[in-house]
């Protein structure tokens, strides 16, 4: 297995920012010998959603309906937490809520048994269907919140009543603002994508990694683009790690996450530096358009420049915690 040794070493060949404490942030190894991450592993158990939002990170309004089973579910994280586990798993989509059978998709994340903590994110439009049986299984809900959908404080409270007597944990995120994230049209520029994966904070500060159909990525972007870009469609598992069928899952799954290499991804993707927006909504069938753009015109180079100096600046996007029980 791991040693601490190794897992400084692999942490040195990060590139681009103070390494070994970015690294440490995200996992640490048990002494079993399976990792620990720290933060959360995310599962889309829907693609899709109701609302089309113009900064999507997830693409949603652009994927088709997608509904994740359970049975899969239990099967990919019982598999995966022989080798890993993880603080939290955040339920996410599109829109989770979609979802008709959502109370068995948080059973089989409780039955996998990989972390004691579930939380739902939503984008709060629907939840009249957070029932007391989901509440009963789950330990948050994450609403986000944007300037043009937002929920009263009345049905928050309503929702934070019902959540107190299952102890879970109610909590409202605000965006105002997001970061333009893609560019459908790529670039031959390979220094400057390897400069955005350096400074992608979703895969060396926060380790967003997801499970998706038997595989796990490092990012949801890089399971999202696959769907959309032509060149990436052929091997849409291309950039994920096979977590039943790639040999010794438990060698590999360190030099998979912390590998230097930018994903085939990347190239359509600008991570955490693109220019900030406005939170608008938008048309679902011109939703894409406005991504079919060069990436050296979605980043914002001053910005890459001061992530290169410091990968923990955040600009813009989520602020406030108006609700927390
Ligand atoms: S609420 Fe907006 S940001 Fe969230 S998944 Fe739906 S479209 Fe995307
Ligand atoms: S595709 Fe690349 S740049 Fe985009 S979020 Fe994933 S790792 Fe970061």
């Amino acid at each position: 297995m791991f040693k601490a040794s190794s897992l400084k070493a692999i942490a040195r060949r990060i590139l681009g920012f103070s390494k070994k404490q970015a690294v440490k942030k995200i996992f640490i190894q048990l002494a079993d010998g399976t990792l620990f991450h720290q933060h959360s592993l995310e599962i889309e158990i829907v693609d899709h959603c109701n609302l089309t939002c113009g900064g999507c990170n997830h693409l949603s309004p652009a994927i088709p309906r997608r509904f994740e089973s359970a049975e899969r579910i239990l099967g990919d994280l019982s598999t995966l937490k022989q080798h890993m586990r993880v603080e939290c798993v955040k339920l996410l989509g599109g829109e989770p809520l979609l979802h008709p059978d959502i109370e068995a998709i948080v059973a089989a994340v409780r039955k996998s048994n990989i972390s004691n903590k579930i939380i739902l994110l939503t984008n709060g439009t629907l939840l009249s269907r957070i029932t007391d049986g989901l509440l009963e299984i789950l330990d948050g809900v994450e609403i986000s919140q944007y300037p043009s959908m937002q929920n009263s404080a009345e049905e928050i409270a309503l929702l934070q009543k019902r959540a107190e007597k299952y102890s879970v944990t109610i909590s409202s995120f605000y965006f105002r603002t997001f970061h333009k994230s893609f560019a459908f049209k790529g670039t031959e520029d390979k220094k400057l994508v390897q400069r955005i994966f350096n400074t992608c904070r979703k895969v060396h500060l926060w380790g967003c990694y997801a499970v998706y159909e038997g595989y796990l990525f490092k990012c949801p972007q890089s399971i999202y683009l696959a769907k959309v870009i032509p060149e990436l469609q052929h091997d849409p598992h291309g950039d994920g790690l096979s977590i039943h069928s790639c040999g010794d899952f438990s060698k590999k799954i360190i030099p998979f996450l912390t590998s230097r290499t930018p994903l085939n991804a990347c190239t359509f993707c600008v991570g955490n530096v693109g220019h900030i927006k406005d939170h608008h909504m938008t048309q679902r069938d011109v939703w894409k358009s406005q991504y079919e753009v060069s990436t050296e015109s979605v980043v914002d180079h001053d910005l890459l420049k001061k992530a290169e100096a410091d990968i923990a600046i955040r600009v813009g996007c989520r602020n406030g915690v108006p609700f927390e029980s």
